[in-house]
């Protein structure tokens, strides 16, 4: 991948597509709608600020084709690998705006360094931020590192059966989380990051599953020999969990989306079918930042339609397609 900073000498707007196609976005979805492209023999830039979420995750274990698992940090590293291999051009660069140029059938992507591409075709994989829980300075990252602190149910409920966990979550989320995990423990209890705010059914649903729920008001989270102590308002003794989940929500990364007059749905993810159905002509989406379930493998699958549909899409404007090529 090309090292920090790569931007192009000048900056500038250029006159004629500097590629046919831009991703943005350096995670699972991006890197391989980036693959595929070059696979098609398509100019293809990718530009990230090296934020993708895959690079926080110690291991995954439900990645198809890694038995053994694999951690996000690698795993992006041989995407790029391999789309490097064929021709994809990856640099990190922040895209500042989007936009579609008048009168031409281009698109502008404006950088925070002032540069600026002009491309043919988009792809968006811009992905979420995750909101994460509030432990001491150096202390999340630890507790990450040592599975004491855990994102997503779905990617890794699996390893933490048997165990003491606590979901850390005011609201309906965080008490959907907790019934999720009893599939994995019986020792589940969810803790409200303020006040709980449940409606007496869902309370009644939680207990019946045998979710306990801690009404006493959390001070503080702290990681301590790879586990997470929860203080709590009036009692002199940390509880003690094995693995604590954050039910905190994201926050997906759709804010370029205004300089193409487009909006996001109500929580301000891209559609769930973005990576088929395009947003506008010539632009597509794929990964967590469109609604929906948010998976490497799912980002993948959706990154390699992106890329089949734009690259179809081109082909149609050059005069080569045929209606039912996908
Ligand atoms: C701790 C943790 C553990 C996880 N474990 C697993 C697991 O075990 N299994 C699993 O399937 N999933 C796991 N996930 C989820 C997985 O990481 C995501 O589903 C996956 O990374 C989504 O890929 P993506 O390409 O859509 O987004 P991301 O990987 O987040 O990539 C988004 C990209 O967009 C770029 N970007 C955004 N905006 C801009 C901009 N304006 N300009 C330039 N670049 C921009 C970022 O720099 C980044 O490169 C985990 C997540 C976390 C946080």
């Amino acid at each position: 991948m090309t090292p920090a900073g790569g931007t192009r000498p000048g900056g500038g707007a250029r006159p004629a597509p500097d590629c046919d196609a831009l991703v943005i976005g350096a995670g699972p979805a991006g890197l391989t709608a980036a693959l595929y492209l070059a696979r098609y023999r398509r100019r293809v830039r990718v530009l990230h600020d090296g934020r993708s979420r895959a690079l926080g995750a110690p291991m995954a274990w439900n990645v198809p084709g890694f038995p053994e698992g694999i951690s996000g940090a690698e795993l992006v590293a041989r995407l790029a690998e391999q789309g490097e291999r064929y021709g994809a051009i990856i640099e990190r660069a922040r895209v500042e705006r989007l936009a579609r140029i008048p009168e031409s059938n281009l698109f502008e992507a404006v950088l925070a360094d002032g540069g600026c591409y002009r491309v043919r075709g988009l792809i968006l994989a811009t992905g979420v931020v995750t909101n994460e829980a509030m432990l001491a300075e150096g202390e999340h990252d630890e507790a990450v590192r040592t599975g004491a602190l855990r994102y997503c149910p779905i990617c890794d409920g699996f390893e933490h059966r048997g165990r003491r966990i606590a979901v850390l979550g005011s609201d309906l989320h965080g008490a959907a989380e907790a019934m999720f995990l009893k599939q994995y423990s019986d020792d589940v209890t969810l803790i409200p990051k303020w006040r709980v705010a449940l409606t007496s059914g869902q309370r009644a649903e939680l207990a019946a599953s045998d979710v306990r729920i801690e009404e006493r008001q959390l001070l503080r989270l702290a990681h301590r020999g790879g586990r997470i102590e929860v203080v709590l308002a009036g009692v002199a003794e940390p509880l003690i969990f094995d693995t604590l989940y954050p039910a905190l929500g994201s926050e997906p990364r759709s804010e370029l989306l205004a300089g193409l007059g487009l909006d996001g749905d109500a929580n301000r993810c891209l559609p769930a079918d973005a990576f088929a159905e395009p947003l506008m002509p010539g632009v597509y989406g794929a990964g967590d930042v469109l609604a929906g379930l948010d998976q490497i493998s799912t980002a993948t699958g959706q990154g390699a339609a992106a890329a089949t549909r734009l690259h179809n899409w081109l082909r149609e404007g050059e005069g080569h397609a045929m209606a039912d090529q996908r």
